[in-house]
């Protein structure tokens, strides 16, 4: 098992006549780097074949000028990956390529499916080798069955998609057409954008969409798919959506200049910021953030009880998840690589540290000690999310239940893990006026435990389960 905690994938989709898609897929990438650091691919076709490049790591490493000319077309899908299922070797990277009589096939996918015995069920009955694969590449090979009898790239993904019992926000292309779908929660993030009227751009968040010059048009629907080919976009509705995007998305993942849901992502955690200081007005004399996804929370934080905020940490940008490896005493060194203290902000200070979210609790234990080292005379932890109770199934996957500070001990146990010398929480309720959205909208589960998505077998393994109402088999059952 990697040490680090794993992050949603990123994909980025062209189709535009007289577009360098893959050139314009790559920029993309990059602008997604931060949902997935393990492996990078793109997928092209010029009309008449799809050529794919992909290898491990980031996308500065994986691409070069040579690759990319050798991916010529107007039409293009790429993925950053970082595992949700299947390991993290290589051999899993997306996009996924399929060929047969008549077709090809290349299929990214942002999610994952927590059990996918269904779709195991239907290749095998129609002998098709699952063994080794991930849910990613059984869900390419459905979409290929029915290419391979004939069905159009929209038809084919429209039968299928019942036995997509899961998270999914994915693109799909065959040699002359691009769709890109959500399934009925649109629990992880997609938007579509565009260049002029003859070139669409799909996008997990629409920051990639501003790097590659794209006016943003709006985010797909909960169980919408769009389909953009010679005729230019077309919408279906394949189911009736149950809007649930992952509150997650807002508090850590997603950049801060990504809108989701309507919202500046920067906006939202500035408001946690405010919200946690609505509930707690720390003894302090200095804010300092955990660079840098709890920057905007801090802020918030500081401007909202007047207490003064200043950089007590520096970021070296240049270190990546990847490189760390898991042995306690390494992933101790791989904050202090990461993370260097400035002694002449913190020394002498009661410190408030502002991060985003604690979820096993060896990155905040860390950073408390440095800037203990570096002089601060108390250290209080304000953190802009509620506890990490529930391990997360849909694509982020964050640990083992077990391995949940938060699930494990009471906050004096976290405390004294920690060792803060006080440590506040947002209120759940916090955090739902901080977004802005209603509830029951959301996805919370991994604060909440409500999965709004069947995880099947998984939930077997899940203590403290919020008692559900029965409901009947044919809405639980998958989509
Ligand atoms: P830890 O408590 O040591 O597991 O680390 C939690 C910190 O890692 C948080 O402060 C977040 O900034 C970050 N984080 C939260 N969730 C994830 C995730 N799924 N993948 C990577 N980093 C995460």
């Amino acid at each position: 098992m990697s040490d680090r905690l794993k992050e949603a994938c990123g994909v980025f989709a062209v189709h535009g006549n007289g577009f360098e898609a893959a050139r314009l897929t790559y920029h993309g990438l990059w602008a997604l780097q931060h949902r997935g650091q393990e492996s990078s691919g793109i997928a092209a076709s010029d009309g008449t074949s799809i050529r794919v490049h992909k290898g491990q790591g980031l996308v500065a490493h994986v691409y070069s000028e040579p690759t990319l000319a050798g991916l010529p077309g107007h039409l293009a899908i790429g993925h950053n990956r970082y595992s949700t299922s299947g390991g993290p070797s290589g051999i899993h990277a997306q996009p996924v390529l399929k060929a047969g009589a008549g077709f090809e096939l290349a299929f990214a996918h942002n999610g994952n499916l927590p059990s996918f015995h269904r779709l195991k069920r239907m290749l095998a009955a129609h002998r098709i080798d699952t063994d080794g694969k991930n849910d990613s590449e059984c869900m390419a090979e459905a979409i290929a069955l029915f290419l391979s009898e004939g069905k159009s790239l929209e038809e084919a993904i429209v039968e299928v998609y019942p036995l997509f019992t899961g998270v999914f926000s994915f693109v799909a292309m065959t040699r002359d057409s691009l769709a890109a779908v959500k399934d009925r929660c649109g629990i992880r993030p997609l938007a579509i954008g565009k260049l002029d009227e003859s070139c669409h751009v799909i996008s997990s968040e629409t920051c990639a969409l501003d790097t590659v010059g794209a006016s943003f048009v709006r985010e797909i629907e909960p169980g919408e798919m769009v389909v953009v080919d010679g005729d230019g976009p077309r919408w279906t509705r394949i189911v009736e959506g149950r809007p649930r995007l992952d509150v997650f998305e807002l508090v850590y993942f997603a950049r801060p200049d990504s809108i989701l849901a309507g919202r500046r992502v920067n906006e939202v955690r500035r408001k946690l910021g405010t919200q946690l200081a609505a509930e707690w007005r720390a003894d302090a004399d200095l804010v300092v953030p955990v660079p840098d996804s709890a920057i905007p929370s801090a802020l918030g934080y500081a401007s909202a009880t007047g207490i003064p905020f200043d950089n007590g940490l520096i970021k070296n940008r240049y270190i990546h998840r990847t490189f760390i490896r898991p042995d306690p005493h390494l992933r101790r060194w791989g904050v202090r690589m990461k993370l260097n203290p400035l002694p002449e902000a913190v020394a002498g200070k009661r410190v408030v540290l502002i991060d985003d979210s604690i979820v096993r609790g060896t990155t905040v234990a860390e950073i408390i000690r440095i800037i203990r080292r570096a002089g601060a005379r108390e250290v209080h932890v304000g953190i802009a999310s509620p506890p990490v109770v529930f391990p997360d199934f849909y694509g982020i996957d964050t640990p083992l239940q077990e391995e949940l500070i938060a699930f494990r001990m009471g906050d004096n146990g976290i405390l004294e893990h920690i060792g803060a010398d006080s440590l506040h929480y947002l209120s759940r309720d916090g955090l739902i006026r901080a977004v802005g959205v209603p509830e029951e909208q959301l996805c919370t589960s991994i604060f909440t435990g409500d999965y709004p998505i069947d995880i099947g077998e998984r939930a077997s393994k899940v203590s403290g389960l919020p008692r559900r109402p029965r409901k009947p088999k044919a809405a639980s059952g998958g989509l």
